[in-house]
């Protein structure tokens, strides 16, 4: 564990995950990513550094807050903010993902394209706390839809994904049918947040 708090614990993070995708070059490896998912357990082990800012639900729909995009695009880094029972729609990557649960508690529910018929088939089931961490690939399973587990209060997890995430051209599905369309999903902040500036 870092000797770090506040929001330094935030910029640590992002100071050793560009460390080790200069250093192992391939930012889709396993070696990047096992090093990337250890900085995550690090960094959501205490909850104590996310700004206020981007820990805000809104009412009607999640956010998606961008704390820090690579300048080469390689791996970006989100706050996912989830008002009382709010969810995603069904929804691909094409890239892997780390989820680490900061604030409350949210279930990830995993689907699979049926290949006998039209549809999708529920796989897994997860249910992440505080400390847990999800992962999510193209070849680990990639087709999920995220719910807040709570119905009256809100919940916060910490993604790390290996693109700029929310620029990258994906899918959004249809259960019944598994029919798919193209989503991008963007972010909830406009402009990246200036973390370099705010006091520790
Ligand atoms: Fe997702």
């Amino acid at each position: 564990m870092t000797n770090t708090s506040g929001v330094a614990r935030l910029r640590n993070f992002i100071k050793q995950v560009t460390s080790c995708a200069e250093s192992v070059g391939d930012t889709d490896s396993e070696a990047f990513v096992d090093f990337c998912r250890a900085q995550l357990v690090d960094l959501i082990a205490k909850d104590d550094w996310l700004p206020e800012e981007f820990a805000a639900p809104h009412p009607e729909h999640y956010q998606q807050y961008l704390l820090h995009c690579d300048p080469l695009e390689r791996f970006s880094l989100i706050s996912f903010v989830w008002g009382p029972g709010q969810k995603t729609p069904i929804h691909n990557h094409g890239t892997w993902g780390l989820i680490g649960m900061l604030r409350g508690s949210e279930i990830s529910q995993a689907y699979e394209v049926a290949e006998q018929e039209p549809g999708l088939i529920p796989a897994r089931h997860e249910v992440l706390n505080p400390g847990d961490i999800a992962f999510v690939s193209p070849e680990a399973g990639d087709i999920h839809e995220v719910i807040n587990a709570f119905d009256d209060r809100v919940s916060i997890s910490i993604h790390l994904y290996g693109a700029n995430i929310g620029l990258a051209e994906r899918f959004v599905y249809e259960p019944a049918s598994g029919r798919s369309r193209p989503f991008v999903s963007g972010y909830s902040s406009s402009l990246t947040p200036n973390i370099w500036g705010l006091s520790v």
